[in-house]
């Protein structure tokens, strides 16, 4: 089972902080001058400044969390993928990497989700910061998310291949370009020093499986509410062995949010009223999976 973390107990600045910290908690406001963490862009101001700085043991120190309109609602971790030294794909203009507009995009997200106010929300990474997928996965699990989606543009040698997929974690993948993508996306894992046989010792075999129906049920959520508003691929929920979906331990999907190899994909993904519709499906599907999860 992932590691639950009690996050008050990782509030930035123990002691007065913290004390401060329970009782505006307890009245469901949080406004820490801690919020201004290394990674915040510059001028965010989230929904109304209702965040708190989580401390977590490790190498990734401090983490802004957005707080719900209500305390003690799921948390949700967006996950913009690579970052630093690792561009991801370029796109055909050359004017942008999927690293920049995977951020944008994940941005948007959280924003989207704080000013609904159903969620809580976190994002492993706020800045030009490369993360390996372990480090990413580790914070799904030591934060306690309820969901990990993460947020990536595709690429493909064919310059008219264009439209979002959405992944789920399987061990066998749909198809072979599925395969394909998990293996390019998996490298990056290669490249830390491999922790990779340690997940699938700490996970049962009965958890992942649980995980996996999950992380389809989301994903078939996510296409319905992208359908009619945002170009899909054909079969858009597609299956492979993503290994940070794998080791995040919750329910977690990888959207691929157009191709950036194509010229019209990528000038909708570069443009905020389009990257919106996305951000609107996301947003539904994120908040109906928790909402359907949370009844049970
Ligand atoms: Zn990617």
């Amino acid at each position: 089972m992932p590691r639950r973390w009690n996050t008050r107990k990782w509030i930035a600045g123990a002691g007065v902080a913290g004390a401060a910290a329970a009782i505006a908690g307890a009245l469901g406001f949080l406004a820490l001058g801690g919020a201004a963490a290394a990674g915040v862009e510059p001028g965010w101001s989230g929904n109304g400044g209702n965040s708190v700085t989580v401390t977590l043991p490790g190498a990734i120190e401090r983490v802004p969390v957005v707080e719900a309109r209500t305390p003690g609602r799921p948390l949700v971790l967006i996950d913009p993928g690579h970052g630093g030294q690792d561009p991801g794909a370029t796109a055909v203009s050359r004017d942008v990497a999927e690293k920049d507009l995977a951020l944008q995009l994940a941005r948007e997200l959280r924003d989207k989700l704080a000013s609904d106010g159903r969620v809580r929300i976190a994002m492993t990474r706020n800045d030009d910061r490369y993360l390996t997928l372990d480090q990413r996965s580790a914070l799904a699990r030591d934060l306690g998310a309820s969901l990990y989606v993460s947020l990536h543009m595709d690429s493909a040698p064919n310059p008219l291949a264009r439209g979002a997929t959405v992944y789920s974690l399987s061990d066998v993948a749909s198809d072979e370009e599925s395969a394909r993508l998990a293996q390019s996306e998996n490298s990056a894992a290669a490249r830390a020093a491999g922790s990779d046989g340690s997940v699938r010792a700490i996970l049962s075999d009965l958890v992942v499986q649980s995980q996996m129906r999950a992380s389809a049920t989301l994903a078939e959520r996510l296409v319905r509410n992208a359908s009619g508003s945002v170009e899909l691929r054909p079969n858009p929920h597609r299956f492979a062995d993503f290994h940070v979906l794998r080791s995040a331990g919750v329910p977690a999907v990888l959207f691929e949010a157009g191709y950036i190899s194509n010229v019209d994909d990528e000038a909708m993904l570069r443009d905020p009223k389009q990257r919106a519709r996305i951000v609107a499906a996301l947003a539904r599907a994120i908040e109906a999976d928790i909402a359907a999860r949370s009844v049970r």
